[in-house]
């Protein structure tokens, strides 16, 4: 089971965190200091690490500089304040995968941890799967018909990502603008419309296909059954 740990003082916050990763079936630890975030991860070692850096004894910062001291490359996603720069800047020159700005969505910060965790664990999750004629490469961000590659835009990779990793399930427009926008951009719901339709031609998903099926006034769903490639 791959385990979490979290390192955050906010108790709301890191309350929230622990409930949805746990809902998400990983194993989570919490803890509200970077020096016992150290201990925890010593004693149990974390297959990711979120880290918020203002923490109280040790900050994150000093917390990402110990790991990688000792030549401890667990994944690091950081939680930075709004407006930092140079806070985002900082942590990642010492090491850190990743970040996110506070206030995220939950999803967003559910769907970068899953992004980390398949580049550094790809034994963990299958990164090539096949639906029908197509077969996606979740690390190499590549998609293809028949073996002829498609010429997508990372924005459209990201929202094909969403949908067939979760075949069957049906996305609100505002979950995948959470998911592949983030919190940061705020595009208006027409704006996934839009990227469906291009979706859509560039997969040759016309009527009869189906691949992505409009739901209702709902959302979207993959409609094809997804399978690993081993
Ligand atoms: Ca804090």
């Amino acid at each position: 089971m791959t385990h979490l740990l979290v390192v955050e003082d906010e108790p709301n916050l890191r309350q929230l965190l622990v409930t949805n990763l746990t809902f998400e079936g990983y194993s989570v630890e919490a803890v509200d200091d970077g020096l016992k975030g150290l201990i925890a991860h010593r004693t149990k070692r974390a297959d990711l690490i979120v880290l918020d850096l203002m923490l109280p004894h040790m900050d994150g910062f000093q917390v990402i500089q110990e790991l990688r001291k000792t030549k401890d490359h667990v994944p690091v996603i950081m939680l930075t304040a709004r407006g930092s720069e140079s806070d985002r800047v900082h942590g990642l020159s010492l090491g850190a995968d990743d970040y996110l700005v506070k206030p995220f969505s939950v999803l967003e910060f559910i769907a970068r941890i899953k992004a980390i965790l398949r580049r550094t664990h790809p034994q963990t999750m299958p990164t090539v799967l096949q639906s029908g004629a197509y077969r996606f490469d979740l690390t190499a961000m590549t998609a293809s018909r028949d073996n002829r590659p498609l010429d997508l835009t990372p924005r459209e990779f990201r929202l094909l990502e969403i949908l067939i990793t979760h075949a069957g399930h049906t996305h609100s427009r505002s979950e995948l603008l959470d998911q592949a926008w983030g919190a940061d951009a705020r595009p208006t719901p027409r704006t996934v419309d839009v990227h469906i339709a291009n979706l859509r031609k560039k997969l040759g998903d016309d009527g009869e296909k189906n691949l992505i099926a409009t739901v209702g006034g709902e959302g979207y769903r993959w409609t094809v059954l997804v399978e690993p490639v081993h």
